[in-house]
């Protein structure tokens, strides 16, 4: 794709930074700047193309929580993972307390939800939350090459002061068996992954890598299982976009995962890793321009995946 298509499918989206609004329910998230609009993408080739504000950090937010999915993966393997948490998509919203009660076995829908991100942070292993942290940023500068890539401490603790609700699903998993791990380390673990800064060319590349199975560019980064890959991928198609995933499954096909700073990341797989952010967001929690933007991207590409 040429530099100019880009900028041209951005333009004609940044309209949209005017719908929605910006996620106040963590305080700090308020202060972004509303106007940020980019656009990276990573293609297989090794070219790297981004317009608009690309440089700019911002929190990764649920982004994460397909990292933290690679990691209990690689630390236990699918079956005891999914044995914690499901892997159905849910009608409701991220942060969703009663889905967890009604279910028989208290087990959270998926693991791209709240309550299931927490049950899978509470089982990545370290010796501690300060080891288990450094594991996951590791594991994000060797993709990205970016020593930035690490925790923002205001919003840190903005998500720790307010994060009542992510409380709250933890210590009713705590009580259901679901959290065997000490319950505040998850929680801990869990705020400081949602705080991790990045750009949207950060994003693109971590695409790029679960794009190509698993393989990264860097000769120093460590494969992750092909298999690992296709269940992340599959959540994210089903799961990733929270109660408008179907949505998004039918206008724009690919995998992706939002979070609620405005940043979406999508797989386009064999082809590109694609990062944008925008932080006005819906009420689902996603970028409203990232979904215009990434619409446009999918069909002018044809990156649907049941696209002819
Ligand atoms: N840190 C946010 C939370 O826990 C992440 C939610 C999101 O990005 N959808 O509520």
């Amino acid at each position: 794709m040429k530099r100019d298509e880009l900028e041209e499918i951005l333009e004609a989206n940044r309209y949209y930074i005017r719908g929605g609004k910006l996620a106040n329910y963590i305080p700090e998230l308020a202060n972004a700047n509303p106007n940020t609009l980019g656009i990276t993408i990573a293609y297989s080739n090794g070219e790297i193309i981004s317009v608009g504000n690309c440089e700019e950090m911002f929190t990764i937010q649920s982004i994460s929580k397909i990292i933290s999915l690679i990691m209990a993966l690689q630390d236990h393997g699918h079956e005891k993972v999914f044995s914690i948490v499901g892997m159905e998509s849910s009608g409701e919203p991220f942060n969703s307390v009663s889905e967890l009660e009604t279910k028989e076995s208290h087990k959270p829908l998926n693991p791209l939800i709240n309550a299931g991100a927490i049950a899978v942070a509470s089982m990545i292993k370290g010796q501690n939350v300060n080891e288990r942290f450094s594991k996951v940023c590791q594991f994000l500068y060797r993709i990205t090459g970016n020593e930035n890539v690490t925790l923002n401490r205001r919003v840190y603790e903005s998500e720790r002061e307010t994060g009542d609700r992510n409380r709250s699903l933890a210590y009713f998993m705590k009580s259901t068996g679901v959290i065997k791990s000490d319950v505040e380390e998850a929680l801990d673990l869990y705020f400081r992954l949602c705080s991790i800064s990045v750009t949207c060319s950060d994003l693109a590349k971590i695409g790029l890598f679960l794009a190509m199975g698993g393989i990264g560019q860097g000769s120093q980064l460590k494969k992750v299982s092909p298999e690992i890959v296709q269940f992340v991928l599959s959540i994210m198609l089903t799961a990733g976009m929270y109660n408008q995933s179907g949505e998004c499954m039918m206008k724009i096909g690919v995998p992706a995962k939002s979070g609620v700073s405005g940043g979406i990341l999508a797989v386009a797989p064999n082809q590109m890793g694609i990062g944008i952010i925008g932080p006005s967001i819906n009420d689902k929690g996603n970028s409203i321009a990232g979904l215009k933007i990434l619409e446009d991207i999918s069909r002018r590409y044809k990156l649907h995946l049941f696209s002819k």
